[in-house]
């Protein structure tokens, strides 16, 4: 019987970023993809990496705004070779993010973003400096650099797999498989079995039936739906910024962020677009974000653009306000260990979650099952 410390269920960020953190640990792992890795959540990401500043609109700095504000270092560590998951060599697809807004918006946002508590988080950039598009003469208004950085989530993904690839395989974990032991949980893959000191439940939208086959009745999930926009276009600039002329809330009013699509870009739009946009069929939404396209980008030309949308839930715990989440989650109910990282940035927050619910390794011999290795999935403007 094959016996490790540890087996891993789902394979977006978090179930990656564990395997690598647990392997690099002395931990023996594997992990359980049901469809191809990364293609729920993750790969439908925006990719930033951020510290938070888009939670601190509201002109103070809340728990949200604080306890992120760290991860674009710790990323920028692993990023090179000093952090605790290697990611030497994986070049991310933006240094920079960008926050921007037409002359007459901001406001008492100008001295908030201006003061001490906020220095190195955000600079506001003199005119010489300003990216493109925002280096048009049509532009007229104020843009801030923040500390933030974009990463491509597949190249992401690519370059957490590559150490661990013959431990991430392709199985859909599923009530039967599962029976709680006193002293470990031991799984029933088709013909093979496997005993596991902990199960760790990383599988987004699908915990709550892990859970609830285990009858586990905390954490319960949360799901908070978003509609995003994908906009084609012959523009030859990539943009990735926040939005904010004519903010209604503490939300951006679009947060941009571009991806390689052939020859040229493919501008992914979320923020209030996204949340507001739940509501709206595809074709109303479509209308919609045009419209915000021409109020945020008035000197840009959108004709001949091709829109389309993509309805995609975030899973989280589930909060008494219904709110998002301030942090990366994780709870342990006898062997099993349940996580959300909430945010692709949050995950070397859940990752420290996990590590600080586990045992020292228990040094089992490296394991090969005789099921199919899992797949790495596609963006979803690559289908
Ligand atoms: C549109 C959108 C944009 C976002 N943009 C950002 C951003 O720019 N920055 C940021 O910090 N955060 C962002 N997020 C949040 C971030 O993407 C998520 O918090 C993160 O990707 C969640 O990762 P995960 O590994 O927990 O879940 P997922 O990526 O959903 O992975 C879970 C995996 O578990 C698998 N699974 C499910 N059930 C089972 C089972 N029974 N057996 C085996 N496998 C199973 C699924 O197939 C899936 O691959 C965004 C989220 C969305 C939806």
């Amino acid at each position: 019987m094959a016996r490790v410390d540890a087996v891993i269920v789902g394979g977006g960020i978090s179930g990656l970023w564990l395997l690598n953190l647990l392997a690099g640990r002395g931990y023996s792992t594997i992990l359980l993809e049901s469809a191809r890795l990364g293609e729920q959540q993750t790969l439908a990401s925006q990719g930033m990496i951020h510290g938070g500043m888009k939670y601190a609109l509201a002109g103070r700095l809340t728990r949200a705004s604080e306890t992120i504000s760290s991860m674009p270092g710790r990323w920028a560590d692993c990023l090179a070779g000093r952090g605790p998951v290697d990611l030497r060599g994986l070049q991310p697809l933006s240094e920079r993010y960008y926050m921007f807004a037409d002359a007459s918006t901001l406001g008492q946002l100008t001295g908030f973003f201006a003061s001490r508590v906020l220095r190195g988080r955000i600079r506001k950039l003199e005119t010489e400096d300003y990216p493109q598009p925002f280096a048009d003469p049509g532009f007229k208004g104020v843009v801030y650099e923040l500390q933030d950085f974009v990463l491509d989530a597949r190249r992401l993904l690519l370059k957490l797999l590559e150490p661990v690839r013959n431990h991430a395989y392709q199985w859909r974990l599923s009530a039967g498989d599962i029976c709680v032991r006193p002293n470990g949980i031991r799984l029933t893959l088709g013909e093979t079995e496997i005993d596991a000191e902990h199960l760790i439940l990383t599988a987004g939208t699908g915990n709550q039936a892990l859970l609830d086959a285990m009858d586990i009745k905390e954490p319960v999930t949360q799901l908070r739906p978003l509609h995003q926009v994908l906009v084609r276009h012959s523009y030859p600039h990539p943009l990735y910024a926040h939005c904010l002329t004519g903010i209604r809330g503490r939300e951006p009013r679009l947060t941009i962020t571009s991806h390689p699509d052939g020859d040229g870009w493919i501008w992914y739009l979320g923020g209030q677009l996204a949340t507001d946009g739940v509501g709206m069929s595809d074709s109303e939404l479509i209308d919609h974000a045009r419209a915000e396209l021409d109020a945020c980008l008035p000197w840009l030309n959108w004709d001949g653009a091709t829109f389309s949308t993509l309805r995609v839930d975030r899973a989280e715990p589930a909060q008494s306000s219904g709110q998002r989440p301030d942090e990366a989650y994780a709870s342990a109910c006898g062997r099993c260990i349940v996580g959300w990282p909430t945010k692709l940035s949050l995950a070397p927050d859940m990752g420290d979650k996990v590590l600080a619910l586990l045992p020292p390794p228990a040094e089992h011999p490296p394991v090969m099952l005789g099921i199919p290795l899992a797949e790495l999935g596609q963006v979803p403007w690559s289908h």
